[in-house]
């Protein structure tokens, strides 16, 4: 018998079986709303010019193709910290913030569950929102933590269940780490006011709870690095020992060169040698070192006056055609009569939309309209553009009718 004429059928995954399903259909009008990647107004993948300009200056100096260290570029290192954290940071200026690179925001968060696992000595349960990420669970346990639900997201308004959220952080036993998705919510948009979150700095704080946050989205939210970067510049302000999982996936469009990075606020300079000392032990036998073109990108215009503010006008464009959409699908839904309340397509936040349609209404879209989303009925606005928005919007109207 073969070795593995025991091993199980899986399921797919619930994202990539929505683009297999797209693919087969032969269709024109064809959307696909499953992935979470930016598309231009023409509905194509988008290279930031930044990032053009960034790849020809490494080619031009003839970089060669040498190991990273362990934890990665050291230049790319300390510039992802300053725009997560700000330049003025006091763990950074103090010199205690553990950072490495990672194989992006997964990578990074894979990375911080598995020293949690080995050190946080207070807890090895993590609380997740309900819904989060799909892949925050299976990665959370795949390191060895144990995965709890705070609530978070309310059906009936759709949007943010904060009772429910600071309840059952209240509830949670102290020292439980809290994973919180520090801007763009994936997969609702919902995010907390700020202040809202200085109400749950405060709980979390009495709470002696460990705050863990996942930031893929930076500068992507809202068009400005720094709003999105709130609720982490606060919590660190604050005093709280946290820990910051970073992705350039979404914010500079390199989502296949898996660029990220996690980083842990320690007391001071000692006690971040010995952490960086462990991320080192964990990272060697996991991938040994990281990639290293998608880092040097990042640390060309990071570290470039003049390529800086190209990304950070390109990063607002983005946002901004991704705001128009919102804008433009509600005010379609509004004038077509679409029974039920849409404001929330405009609230809403960064790259995805919790549309409230029902898995039933998901169906029969793809079925009737060739439209394509997860049956949780999440569309990623991105994938909208000028050509398309008003087939869509006629289809929704139609399958909520
Ligand atoms: N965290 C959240 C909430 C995400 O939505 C994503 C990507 O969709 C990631 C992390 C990590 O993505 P990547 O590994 O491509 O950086």
């Amino acid at each position: 018998v073969s070795a593995w004429a025991n091993v199980p059928q899986g399921p797919p995954d619930p994202i990539l079986g929505v683009t297999e399903k797209f693919k087969a259909d032969p269709s024109p009008n064809k959307i696909n709303l499953g992935v979470g990647a930016y598309r231009d107004g023409k509905g194509n993948p988008f290279v930031l010019p930044s990032v053009k300009k960034a790849e020809k200056q490494l080619v031009r100096a003839g970089a060669n193709h040498e190991y990273l260290p362990i934890t990665g570029l050291a230049s790319f290192n300390k510039l992802a910290a300053e725009l997560a954290y700000g330049k003025d940071s006091a763990p950074l200026k103090e010199g205690r913030l553990a950072i490495t690179q990672s194989i992006s925001g997964t990578g990074a968060l894979r990375i911080a569950a598995a020293f949690l696992g080995r050190f946080y000595p207070e807890s090895k349960t993590i609380y997740v929102p309900t819904p989060t990420w799909g892949n925050h669970i299976p990665l959370a346990k795949d390191s060895g933590l144990e995965v709890k639900h705070y609530k978070y997201f309310d059906k009936s308004t759709v949007g943010l269940d904060f009772e429910g959220m600071k309840a059952d952080i209240e509830a949670a036993p102290e020292g439980s780490i809290i994973m919180l998705h520090a801007c763009a919510h994936n997969p609702t948009g919902v995010d907390p006011t700020e202040s809202q979150w200085k109400e749950l700095s405060e709980i979390i704080k009495q709470k002696k709870h460990f705050p863990f946050f996942d930031m893929a989205y930076q500068g992507f939210a809202s068009g400005d690095i720094v709003k999105d970067a709130f609720a982490v510049r606060y919590f660190v302000e604050q005093g709280h020992q946290l820990l910051l999982c970073q992705s350039f996936a979404k914010n500079l469009g390199l989502y296949g060169e898996r660029v990220g990075a996690v980083s842990f606020v320690c007391a001071d300079k000692e006690e971040k040698a010995r952490v960086d000392s462990q991320l080192k032990i964990i990272i060697r036998p996991m991938y040994s070192n990281p990639p290293i073109h998608g880092a040097r990108i990042v640390s060309a215009i990071l570290g470039d006056e003049k390529l800086y503010n190209d990304w950070l006008s390109e990063v607002k464009k983005m946002a901004d055609r991704i705001i128009s959409m919102r804008e433009k699908l509600y005010t379609n839904l509004v004038k077509l009569n679409t029974p039920g309340e849409w404001g929330h397509i405009k609230s809403q936040i960064g790259m995805f939309s919790f549309t409230g349609l029902t898995p039933e209404q998901v169906d029969k879209l793809a079925e009737k309209a060739s439209i394509y989303m997860t049956r949780d009925g999440r569309i990623s606005m991105a994938a909208l553009n000028k050509k398309n928005i008003d087939y869509f919007a006629k289809a929704v109207s139609q399958a909520v009718k």
